[in-house]
């Protein structure tokens, strides 16, 4: 079986409505081992033998065989990767890759030796038998055209192909050199097909087995001129099944060759990751400035989702007791419950601090309003300034990093915060800075203090028209009974938290202390019991004080009253006492209370259980609710986000598509021939891909930069929407999905036409 057989084959070219025969009716067939020199004039179709034979060029007549096997239902794919495994080429004018060096252009050739090291010592040892060894780190560009012929003969011997073309490979060569190059040919191959192509026979006839003559097409002459020595076949392997053998690291290949188109043209890569760049940092800024990307149309819960928490109430409506629900928390092992648990509801409390002098940006600003959300029960770890509160007036705040000029790095800079407009001051003792500036403000008390402030909420919230109007109620044995009112119930800390301090004017003072002389002693019934003080609505700070303490239990006992407090209508009671008094006076309305257990599981077991029982209960997490308003503004939201994105996706395509154009220009020539040398087209592919991945890294290294910077500095941080990593993720491979799509296209405009045209178009004479 011939290695290669040409049957009746005829090449026709049409263009411009001109026919021009390049071949025809050509019979030839070549074995392994013959050096065949083909001649004839210009123009009588010797290239166009050589780049049928190579399948570079198609053919319209006849059949060419290959190892046995026809190649006319051959698509452009067959070809490349027929190219692959058989075809070495050597043109006349070179086609060296010029950004490459020249052990690059060799080494391009060896991908089938997988060892590295290997490859390199036997790209220079190829490279020292053309007399290249001085030149190893030359550009291709760089080389003269004898250098140029020895390096891409070197990288046509490299690929151990079996079939070696080449076209006129001295013609651009002087005499001396010519004879040099053919020698070495001759040498290096004698295993091999060798078909070269020449004008003069003479500068190969030393060489040459067989001389074909061509003459308009055909074939004119074809003679056996020297005894091919014919290699012994060791083993029965066709060329086709050793190449098979060795075919396995496309990827590595793939990735390396991806490097060094990366890395030859520094200065376009250095381009193209600069759009890359600009590209993705404009995503992200237009991300991170334009909005939230969490979903704009998450319900606003009717309870707030704590985790583990169950709200509880009656179905009668009967309000809970203290009692009964320490009953619940025991039997369904809560670890703990609230019964007047209205602030957790609530979202935010609006505190206020005072900003000191030198710390005010404008002299007039003497306050900052911050909305907080109170808790009582969170851990952030270790990583605060100050401490945690222990006391029930004693807060940590939890702001963003951007209040941090404010408050303090190390040290508080802000003492205390007034949560409600009760005049009540909260000792900041510690602070907490948080970089996600998605995250609500917040405000941790203790325990009791969160207490204090939910008794103080449902004063300002709930109870205040009761206070007001609330009728006397005489205590027994109370002589003047009168009709009074409260305007408010202030907590003092500074007071014993089971002591009471009020103020009053001294109109009432006879009345009290009357009351208190005549009963000394009451019978409390809820609130009611505070009326039997008379109490005035004016600010009576220069009237005469007079001391009354009221000790607080089954009974109210009258001993001493002060009128110590300069703010008029107000109570002022100690903390505990002040929870007691109102709490005693919302028992009787309030008909909701939180259990929390362990986690969410937990809760719904105890829902089921609780229900079972008779009580309504209903995990916080699954009550959410959206309003008529909260959803068109969720529609809208979600609209705008939506073109925000469209736009930056735009954006980033236009850029990704520019720095494509550009590359696929700059690279059409180079990949040209490496298809020519029959790089296998998935490495190329590997190639291009990797070479694109690549162009991102600077890109991608510097949005995590930019991020890192603008998300934790306070001054840039409110700005800006913090991304959280699922949302960066998104941004990735949102972003690599569009290169990776993009160099797709790229590829197959790559691969589209003909080798023979590609190399046309691409490549500078
Ligand atoms: P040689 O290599 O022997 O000088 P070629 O094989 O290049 O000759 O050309 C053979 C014939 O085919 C010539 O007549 C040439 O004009 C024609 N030919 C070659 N390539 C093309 C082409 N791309 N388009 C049209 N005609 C062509
Ligand atoms: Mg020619």
């Amino acid at each position: 079986m011939a290695l290669l057989q040409l049957k009746d084959i005829g090449k026709i070219y049409v263009s411009e409505g001109n026919v021009a025969v390049g071949i025809r009716g050509v019979n030839l067939s070549f074995e392994q081992g013959e050096f065949v020199a083909v001649t004839g004039k210009s123009g009588s179709g010797k290239s166009t033998l050589l780049n049928v034979i190579s399948g570079m060029d198609t053919y319209e007549e006849g059949e060419l065989y290959i190892e046995g096997e026809s190649t006319s239902h051959y698509l452009q794919p067959d070809w490349e990767v027929y190219r692959e495994k058989y075809i070495s080429f050597i043109f006349q004018d070179y086609n060296i890759i010029e950004s490459f060096t020249v052990l690059q252009n060799v080494e391009l050739a060896l991908m089938h030796i997988e060892d590295r090291a290997a490859r390199r010592a036997r790209a220079k040892e190829l490279l020292e038998r053309v007399g290249m060894t001085s030149h190893l780190s030359h550009k291709g560009s760089r080389l003269s055209g004898g250098q140029k012929q020895r390096t891409v003969i070197a990288r046509a011997l490299a690929k151990d192909s079996p079939i070696i073309l080449a076209d006129e490979p001295t013609g651009n060569l002087d005499s001396v050199t010519s004879h040099e190059i053919i020698q070495l040919l001759r040498e290096v191959s004698k295993d091999k097909l060798v078909i070269v192509v020449t004008h003069n026979f003479d500068s190969v006839k030393d060489a040459a087995t067989r001389h074909i003559r061509i003459f308009d097409g055909a074939v004119e002459s074809d003679k056996i001129v020297r005894r091919a020595e014919l290699p012994c076949h060791k083993n029965t392997d066709t060329c086709a099944q050793k190449y098979s053998k060795g075919r396995k690291k496309d990827t590595k290949n793939g990735a390396a060759l991806g490097w060094a188109i990366f890395a030859a043209k520094p200065k376009l890569s250095i381009f193209l990751c600069a759009l890359m760049l600009v590209g993705i940092l404009g995503v992200f800024l237009v991300t991170a400035l334009c909005g939230e990307m969490t979903s704009p149309l998450r319900g606003r819960g009717m309870f707030s989702p704590i985790p583990g928490r169950v709200v509880i109430t009656t179905q009668s409506g009967r309000p809970l007791t203290d009692e009964e629900l320490q009953g619940l928390r025991d039997t369904h092992g809560a670890t703990s419950y609230l019964h007047y648990d209205m602030l957790l509801d609530h979202g935010t409390v609006g505190g206020q601090v005072e900003i000191p002098e030198h710390l005010r940006e404008n002299p007039y600003d003497r306050y900052k309003t911050l909305g907080l959300e109170l808790t009582y029960n969170e851990d952030y770890g270790d990583r605060i300034v100050g401490r945690y509160p222990t006391a029930p007036n004693e807060v940590l705040l939890r702001l963003p990093i951007s209040h941090r000029p404010l408050f303090g790095k190390d040290t508080l800079q802000i003492q205390s915060i007034q949560l409600t407009n009760m005049g009540i001051d909260y000792q900041i003792v510690g602070i907490s800075y948080f970089y996600d500036n998605n995250q609500p403000f917040k405000c941790l008390l203790t325990a009791e203090g969160f207490r204090v402030v939910s008794a103080q909420f449902a004063v300002s919230n709930y109870m205040k028209s009761q206070f007001i109007t609330a009728s006397v109620l005489p205590g027994e044995g109370a002589t003047e009974p009168k009709e009074i009112g409260f305007d408010g119930f202030c907590v003092s800390f500074e007071l014993p938290p089971d002591r009471i301090a009020l103020d009053s004017s001294s109109k009432y003072r006879n009345a009290i202390q009357k009351a208190a002389e005549a009963t000394g002693s009451y019978t409390v019934r809820g609130l009611m019991r505070w009326n039997a003080i008379r109490y005035n609505y004016y600010y009576v700070a220069d009237e005469e004080s007079v001391k009354l303490t009221w000790e607080f239990g089954n009974d109210i006992i009258c001993e001493d009253a002060t009128y110590a407090i300069q703010a008029s209508n107000h109570v002022y009671m100690g903390s505990e006492l002040y929870c007691d008094v109102i709490e005693t006076t919302l028992a009787a309305s309030y008909r909701q209370a939180s259990l929390f257990f362990e986690d969410d599981s937990a809760a719904h077991r105890a829902a089921d259980a609780l229900t079972a029982e008779g009580y309504v209960a209903v995990p916080a997490d699954t009550v959410g609710q959206l309003d008529g308003e909260d959803v068109i503004l969720g529609v809208l939201q979600a609209v705008l986000l939506g073109v925000v994105w469209l736009i930056a996706i735009v954006f980033l395509a236009f850029f990704l598509n520019l720095c494509s154009i550009r590359a696929l220009e700059a690279f059409r020539g180079d990949m040209a021939i490496m298809r020519s040398m029959g790089i296998p087209v998935r490495v190329i592919r590997i190639g291009m891909y990797v070479r694109m991945l690549l162009s991102l890294i600077p890109g991608f290294l510097c949005m995590a930069a930019v991020a890192v910077v603008i998300f934790t500095s306070p001054r840039f941080n409110p700005y800006f929407v913090f991304l959280y990593p699922w949302q960066y993720a998104l941004i990735v491979v949102g972003i690599l999905l569009l290169s990776l799509r993009i160099t797709h296209n790229q590829i197959r405009k790559l691969f589209h036409p003909s080798v023979k045209k590609a190399l046309k178009g691409g490549v500078t004479q």
